[in-house]
């Protein structure tokens, strides 16, 4: 579609610009004030254009059990998360939606989905999640969530010998899974891409972890993993390996510019170093670091010693939303407690080009996507300056990171196609949405994990608690 933003604002060097901009065949063609129109007009006055943020890292089909989740660190949390999780196809594809719009209407054009597999329906599920962002236009890069290790060998041993289930699916089977969606489904340049996803290293041997990096190798395919959310990955790496887990993945050859790495809470200064060094990006969660109690992610270290960071909601059940903006915001403002030295706290701008340049640097499409750049692909975020939560009038992006901004979306276009107009999806029917989630669910105020119970007490004494 072609279309020209007439008179809107938008950010420069010194301060904010009243431009047109114009889109044709899904790339930004021009930007300057008073351009000849060419396709249909988008009225911009009194309204912000951005480029659309990353949600650079979430499970969709968490959603389903967002608000529910007991008050556990990881290891206990996920036991509880996979006990009640979803094994309904049409769940995945509803909470794939419901992950989509609320990244839309929170300015995310791109999506990076660690998508949690239904044990023997897993090609099913990728296809219904890939079906879902098909439909509603995001863009989508769908990370299929492998492991070959049972949940316990997550948790360390505490020099106590502990034995494991094995892993249903061998990590032979699980490599040609993911070759096989790879096949299927990866298109990138329709707006669908697949990752090679480990879950990390607490549940992963180095055999799934090499078969990945042939995988990314062979079909040219970006990487992501979670890596060292919490104090007990950082024991468990060290009786796994004898070395952090950064360094560990950097043996192994995982790391790299198209590396995308899921929290980094528990670095010592020579991992930072080494994620520089290898270019790496680091996500950063911080609802669901403090929502889990993981600690807080050394976020300005890791921008002074040169690391690309961006941000991501995580899974909504760890959340318990998908509010890229209120990630931003937290994520920007939490660390101004860590360093004394206010010249090093983060500036709204800052954070928003973490937000959009950070997150398409990691998944290679720094030259196509992320800036309001002429020649970049149009995935771009219209904000509408009169709604109360962005009045009255100040800066319009300090506003927007550190406010609370409500509805405030007009418009999404991602490769040139409008997605949300006037604040509404135009791509599906959000009542059916709506009413679909309801009648899938119920109200629920007790459950209670076996899981949980079979693994607290070891999880406890090897913590110290
Ligand atoms: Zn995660």
């Amino acid at each position: 579609m072609n279309f020209n933003i007439q008179n809107v604002l938008i950010a420069v060097e010194d301060g904010y610009a009243k431009v047109d901009v114009q889109v044709l065949d899904g790339t930004i063609v021009a930007i300057a004030p008073s351009l000849d129109v060419v396709g249909t007009l988008i009225n911009g006055d009194n309204k912000l254009l951005l480029p659309g943020f990353v949600n650079a890292h979430t499970h969709s089909s968490e959603m389903w059990q967002r608000g529910i989740m007991s008050n556990f660190p990881l290891e206990l949390w996920l036991a509880e998360m996979y006990d009640f999780a979803p094994l309904d196809p049409e769940k995945v594809y509803l909470s794939a939606l419901g992950t989509a719009v609320e990244t839309l209407l929170s300015g995310g054009t791109s999506v990076v989905d660690h998508l949690v597999l239904i044990p023997g329906k897993e090609l099913e599920t990728i296809a219904t999640a890939v079906r879902a962002y098909r439909e509603i236009g995001i863009r989508a890069f769908v990370a299929p969530l492998i492991q070959d290790e049972s949940l316990t060998a997550g948790i360390p041993s505490g020099g106590t010998s502990q034995t494991h289930d094995p892993y249903f699916l061998s990590t032979a089977t699980t490599l040609e899974l993911i070759e096989e969606a790879v096949r299927q489904f990866h298109r990138p340049d329709e707006g669908v891409s697949i990752l090679v996803a480990p879950t990390g290293i607490q549940l992963c041997s180095d055999t799934l972890f090499e078969g990945c990096i042939e995988l990314s190798d062979r079909y040219n395919l970006c990487r992501h993993s979670h890596l060292l959310e919490t104090k007990a990955q950082e024991k468990l790496a060290q009786e796994k390996y004898g070395c952090s887990g950064v360094e560990h993945l950097k043996q192994i050859g995982y790391l790299g510019e198209v590396t995308t790495l899921a929290h980094c809470v528990w670095l010592t200064d020579k991992d930072i170093a080494m994620l520089a060094e290898t270019k790496s990006t680091v996500v950063h969660n911080p609802l669901s670091n403090l929502r889990l109690g993981s600690g807080i992610a050394p976020i300005l270290k890791y921008r002074q010693a040169g690391v690309n960071v961006t941000f991501g909601c995580d899974g909504a059940s760890s959340n318990d939303s998908q509010d890229l903006l209120e990630a931003i915001k937290i994520g920007s403002i939490l660390h101004n407690v860590t360093d004394l030295d206010y010249r090093h706290w983060l500036t709204p701008r800052q954070a928003l080009e973490m937000a959009s340049l950070g997150g398409v640097k990691g998944l290679n499409m720094a030259d196509q996507l992320g800036s309001l750049s002429v020649g970049k692909k149009a995935d771009l975020v219209l904000y509408d300056l009169t709604n109360l939560s962005l009045l009255p009038r100040t800066d319009p992006i300090g506003l927007l990171v550190l406010g609370r901004p409500t509805n405030v979306v007009d418009s999404v276009w991602v490769n040139g196609k409008q997605i949300i107009a006037e604040g509404k999806v135009t791509t599906i029917n959000m009542d059916e949405l709506r009413y679909a989630l309801f009648n899938h669910s119920q109200w629920e105020t007790n459950r209670k994990s076996q899981t949980v119970s079979q693994i607290e007490a070891h999880y406890r004494t090897v913590m110290g608690f």
